[in-house]
């Protein structure tokens, strides 16, 4: 045995260990209503599963299409070992699996209790070798994930023995009728998938975007479902022929890396605004755009907290880091969806706000001035609460084309602004037309 195998047993036994050691599960020390929503959701995976263990008989085929289905995705999981460990340390997206490929393979063409075998044979696979180096993730969650693809598989089922349709090998004897059915499972699979997923995950607020992932995210999970058709159609039909969905797939998780790790590098992490660099390429962009336009302007704003430095003496950094994010979210919901907010390190914010007229950059400007004096920062340490307020923002206003024709010109026109605002008592908007 290798170094790597033997700790990937180690782990296994580590895991197997947590999971039977009721007292020592970290499940318990999350907040009430998320454990009593994964104990129902759990309870009802083994209710379901039980119910159709006794209904469905199980053929001696069925074990050979389970083991060839498991083997499949712990060949795809090993080869794309690398890939999902980055993935995931960049982007833990929530319900994005592309475990998918074998689970929906599995509800086309294994009676419903073995689907879930093959699920639990996945799930404590990736667990083991791919993703426990992710800040070691509790055993609980992968138990209540698989909990989710089983009930989203059983939705599957439900749909397909509804259609009257038994899986792939009913839909090839019935004909081109069964196209739709099988279509309706996927979509089925795919809707389910996300619903589940959303109240589990409440830990902390969300966002829409981060809690049904991004375009690339979904596109992935239908491409997922497509090869789930077509691994499916090969194990009913040449057996073998499965061996040519692996390949499309590693080249589908390396797309998705690539797409998340260009996320990554314009994003600023502690906020979740963009970075300099995705800031700067949207000003770019935009710079270019009002010039091909003939009275075209956009605005510039650089926004300084207020003697920031005083909340990380008195509270200490980790609080200033949550007052950045509400301070970040505060400045998002002051501007429309289609104005840019980017943070440019320390507690300095842009804003990019295009097709708009000088005087309503003031406005703007004005409005996040406000935002940030309202803001009241519920601060929860421990048991204890905190309420940090009379924060203030000093902004500096520059606009296109007025103010310069170069997104450096227009960022060191709005810095001269903001030092303006500070210099004359802070808590204050400083439009550059207005410094001497
Ligand atoms: P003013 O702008 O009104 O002149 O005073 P200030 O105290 O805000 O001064 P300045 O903008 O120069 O200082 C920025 C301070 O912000 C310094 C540093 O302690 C703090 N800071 C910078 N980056 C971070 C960060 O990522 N997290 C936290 N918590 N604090 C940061
Ligand atoms: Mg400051
Ligand atoms: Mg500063």
């Amino acid at each position: 045995m290798s170094m790597d195998d033997t700790s990937s047993a180690l782990r296994a036994v580590v895991l197997i260990r947590d999971v039977l050691s009721p007292h020592r599960w970290a499940l318990w020390t999350q907040r009430s209503s998320l454990i009593a929503y994964i104990v129902v959701v759990e309870a009802a995976a083994v209710a379901a599963t039980v119910t159709m263990a006794a209904t469905e008989p199980v053929q001696p085929r069925d074990g050979v299409i389970l083991a060839g289905l498991a083997g499949m995705g712990i060949l795809q999981a090993e080869l794309g070992r690398q890939v999902e460990r980055v993935r995931r340390r960049v982007n833990g997206t929530p319900h994005i699996n592309m475990t998918s490929v074998w689970t929906f393979a599995g509800v086309l063409l294994l009676p419903a209790a073995l689907v879930a075998v093959l699920v639990a044979t996945l799930y404590f696979h990736l667990a083991v070798r791919s993703w426990y180096r992710l800040r070691r993730v509790p055993a609980f969650r992968t138990v209540f994930n698989s909990c989710l693809v089983i009930l989203t598989c059983y939705a599957a089922e439900v749909v397909l023995s509804g259609s009257g349709i038994d899986g792939m090998y009913g839909a090839l004897d019935a004909g081109w009728g069964s196209v739709g059915v099988i279509a309706l499972a996927a979509i089925t699979y795919f809707v389910v998938g996300a619903l589940v997923a959303v109240p589990g995950l409440t830990t902390r607020s969300r966002t829409f975007q981060e809690l049904f992932g991004g375009w690339a995210d979904n596109l992935l999970e239908v491409a997922t479902l497509c090869l789930g058709i077509l691994t499916a159609l090969a194990l009913a039909t040449l057996p073998a022929l499965v061996l040519v969905v692996i390949p499309p797939l590693l080249l589908l998780h390396r797309g998705v890396l690539v797409k998340q790790l260009e996320v990554a590098a314009t994003t600023d992490e502690k906020t979740g605004l963009f970075n300099t660099v995705g800031w700067h390429n949207l000003a770019t962009h935009e710079l270019t755009r009002a010039k091909r336009k003939a009275h075209a302007s956009f605005g510039v704003l650089m926004v300084d907290l207020d003697y920031f430095k005083q909340i990380n003496d008195t509270y200490g950094h980790l609080v200033g880091d949550q007052v950045l994010k509400a301070v970040a979210a505060a400045i998002t919901s002051a501007v429309r969806d289609y104005d840019s907010v980017g943070r440019f390190g320390g507690e300095e914010f842009v804003v990019l706000l295009p097709d708009i007229a000088e005087a309503d950059v003031i406005m703007v400007a004005e409005r996040i001035r406000e935002a940030i004096a309202e803001l009241q920062v519920e601060i929860a340490d421990g048991d204890d609460r905190m309420v940090i307020k009379d924060l203030s923002a000093s902004i500096g206003v520059a606009t296109y084309p007025n103010a310069g024709a170069a997104v450096e010109r227009l960022l060191q026109a709005a810095d001269k602004a903001l030092y303006k605002a500070k210099d004359t008592g802070r808590n204050k908007v400083v439009s550059i037309m207005d410094v001497a």
